[in-house]
């Protein structure tokens, strides 16, 4: 079969019996691509270099054989569509979060059992869509604007609760039908578990109903005997509640997707620049005593001088991506603190205080409560379980007043 020179920007190669990803067919032509159509082939890869499409803004690839997203999708800056469904995937890595133009993710028919907890990084999301996989649990904010995008994961049949905000945000009053399509079945009876992850067991007084969760990898560092978090997930949160007001601070309005506010200029010599430039010199970690293996930069802290160009390359970075994230801040900023630090932070919080006056992120230590509350149905109501993370125990407190709260222990 002659696939012939590539005439335009859009490769429609659906049902052509492909069994590996033909990125060599493209013969060097691979900046010129912005679509393509692979649905219904025998793909069961994606090459690690598909970071070499860097035009590409809609990649197809349903009715497929994929096991694995590679990390490398992160090189996909523009990708705008991303079409994954009816494949073999178990696990969407935490890279997704770096396809920051991303609009459409559609996940449905595959294995998938968790969301990554960058995924909420995805401010462009317009639609993500996780049906009929094998979700048990989802991040607490699976998404960045509940408002503006569209989340679909119905037909997750293991899927017993679901967060308190994302309830409160886009059910809680509904007529929906769309949540007991397949998931958030309210236990009956005594649920078994097999598995050698940690369970979970909530329990109702007044009904006697207990539900045994799979609680997922993931969440397993959750602490149920200590009720204060240690000193250092304090300062993380601390830390990165510094970058990320920072980061706020330096990406430009209105156009960015980062900020939650609109009332900031933008130029290199504006007062938000200083501010964060201050900030940042709060946070001058001596680094001699934590260094990194890869890092030959020994000479730290660093002047005034070298700060400043690390400062400018920051600013660039953000006008190139057209936003600042905390984790860009971090590898150019603090690249000298010890990975396994940076790597927490650049991964981000795994949820925020779910306390609105608090809404601290959160890394190791969570406080998580459990709630009923009806899903108004287009007939009648049922009731659900929410779950909810707190950044501490005085936190929870504060939230539960007027909530039909479920007691929960580990098994
Ligand atoms: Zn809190």
């Amino acid at each position: 079969m002659d696939y012939g020179k590539i005439t335009n920007n859009v490769l429609h190669w659906n049902y052509r019996g492909f069994t590996e990803f033909p990125l060599q067919r493209l013969h060097g032509e691979e900046d010129e691509i912005t679509d393509i159509y692979l649905k219904e082939n025998l793909i069961s890869r994606i090459p690690s270099d598909i970071g070499k499409l860097n035009n590409l803004e809609s990649l197809y690839l349903s009715g497929n054989d994929i096991t694995e997203l590679p990390r490398e999708i992160s090189k996909l800056t523009r990708l705008k569509c991303l079409d994954l469904s009816g494949n073999r995937l178990q696990y969407i890595p935490d890279e997704i979060g770096e396809v920051r133009n991303l609009k459409f993710l559609i996940l449905d028919e595959n294995e998938v059992r968790e969301l990554p907890l960058r995924i909420a990084e995805l401010r462009m999301l317009r639609y993500l869509s996780v049906c009929d996989n094998n979700l048990q649990w989802l991040p607490q904010r699976p998404v960045y604007n509940y408002h503006h995008c569209e989340f679909r994961f119905w037909r997750n049949p293991n899927l017993k609760t679901i967060p308190y905000s994302l309830w409160y945000h886009m059910f809680r009053g509904q007529q929906t039908r769309s949540l007991n399509i397949g998931c958030l079945s309210y236990p009956r009876c005594q649920e078994t578990c097999n598995s050698t992850r940690r369970i979970l067991r909530l329990n109702q007084n007044s009904t006697e109903c207990t539900l045994n969760y799979d609680f997922p990898a993931i969440y397993n560092h959750i602490i149920v005997t200590s009720v204060v978090p240690s000193l250092f997930e304090l300062c993380k949160r601390k830390f990165y509640e510094i970058i990320s007001d920072a980061a706020k601070k330096l990406t430009p309005t209105p156009r960015s997707i980062y900020c939650d506010f609109y009332d900031t200029g933008y130029n290199e010599n504006n007062n938000n620049v200083k501010s964060l430039q201050e900030s940042l010199n709060h946070c001058n970690i001596n680094s001699n005593e934590h260094n990194d293996e890869n890092n030959n930069k020994k000479d730290l802290p660093k002047s005034n001088k070298e700060s400043s160009k690390e400062f400018d390359d920051i600013l660039l970075t953000t006008k190139r991506k057209g936003s600042c994230v905390p984790k860009d801040m971090i590898e150019e900023y603090f690249y000298y603190l010890p990975r396994f630090i940076k790597n927490d932070l650049c991964n981000g919080p795994l949820s925020r205080c779910e306390n609105v006056r608090c809404k601290k992120p959160i890394f190791d230590f969570v406080y998580y409560e459990f709630c009923i509350e009806k899903l108004i149905l287009i007939a009648a109501s049922e009731d659900i379980i929410l779950n909810a993370a707190f950044c501490s125990k005085s936190c929870a407190e504060a939230w539960k007043p007027g909530k039909n709260i479920v007691h929960w222990k580990f098994v």
